[in-house]
């Protein structure tokens, strides 16, 4: 079930009757999940379920469940299994035999969203990238010729490099939506360019603390199509040349940068297309 992404009143009335009335909580960490239900006067037994043991804690589940026991799942914060863990658990349990209910509620992506007033009709997901400079680099090329908003999340430490790579593979006219700490004290939803955004965060220290969502606009219609094309080329470049070659020749055709050409290509030998 979803518990807040800050306040700690947005749970919903729901919610709070389950995790009153089932005999166990499975919580992500049970200090953070102690500090929610002593503010709502709640004492259920609590049973650690993170990343590190969920496999294990699924089987003890399974015992609860088979012993009669009810159960309710949460993580730290927001709906689990999106971007944290349970989904392994909620699939473990299924396989048993048992049902399990979702229960709605907080969604730091959503909130972005609907806090940005961007009236989009669709929107991609993303969640972190790679922590990894490089990995992070090649992913973004992979994301580059999308045309639906992108949605990611993002750690303070790593917000103004992620923003860098963000402005040197999309481009710095791209629009980007800042959203951080929703629902606290300091909530702040910045709307600029990716070109604007580093001299943004670096205006003052606070914009660069506590958590993040980004929403960055999709590929124009136009950027999109030159890619794709780009893409092709380099495609059929590279099922007669060698890669060096191959760049080179795409760059000379194309137009297009020979880093990123560079990059697409090492990702189509590597995914096996060429
Ligand atoms: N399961 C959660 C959900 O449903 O949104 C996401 C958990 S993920 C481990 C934590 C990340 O979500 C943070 O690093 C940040 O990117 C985003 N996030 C969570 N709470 C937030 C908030 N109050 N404001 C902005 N971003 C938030």
């Amino acid at each position: 079930m979803a518990t807040p992404i800050g306040n700690l009143a947005d749970i919903t009335l729901r919610a709070l009757d389950i995790l009153k009335q089932v005999d166990v909580i499975a919580a992500e960490d049970t200090r953070v999940t102690a500090h929610l239900l002593r503010h709502h006067g709640i004492a259920t037994k609590l049973l650690a379920l993170h990343e590190h043991n969920e496999r294990h804690a699924a089987d003890r589940l399974i015992e609860l469940l088979a012993a009669g026991k009810s159960v309710a799942l949460v993580s730290d914060a927001g709906t689990p299994a999106i971007s944290d863990p349970g989904a392994l658990a909620v699939a473990a349990v299924r396989a048993a035999g048992y049902p399990v209910f979702a229960l709605p509620g907080a969604n730091a992506a959503l909130c972005a969203l609907a806090a940005s007033g961007q009236a989009v009709p669709h929107f991609l997901f993303y969640g972190f990238l790679p922590a990894q400079a490089a990995a992070r680099q090649r992913e973004l090329e992979a994301l580059k010729t999308m045309r639906w908003l992108l949605v990611f999340y993002e750690a303070p430490h790593r917000v103004v490099e992620c923003i860098e790579d963000m402005t040197s593979v999309f481009g710095a006219a791209r629009g980007v939506t800042i959203a951080r700490e929703l629902t606290k004290l300091f909530e702040s939803v910045h709307r600029c360019t990716l070109g604007e955004a580093a001299a943004w965060l670096a205006g003052d220290d606070n914009r660069r603390r506590g958590e993040f969502v980004l929403l960055v606009e999709g590929a124009a219609v136009a950027v999109a199509d030159e890619i794709a094309a780009a893409t092709r080329t380099l495609e059929i470049l590279l099922r007669e040349l060698p890669l060096k070659q191959a760049v080179q020749l795409a760059a000379e055709i194309t137009g297009g940068a020979r880093n990123a050409l560079y990059s697409r290509a090492l990702e189509l030998k590597k995914s096996g297309a060429v």
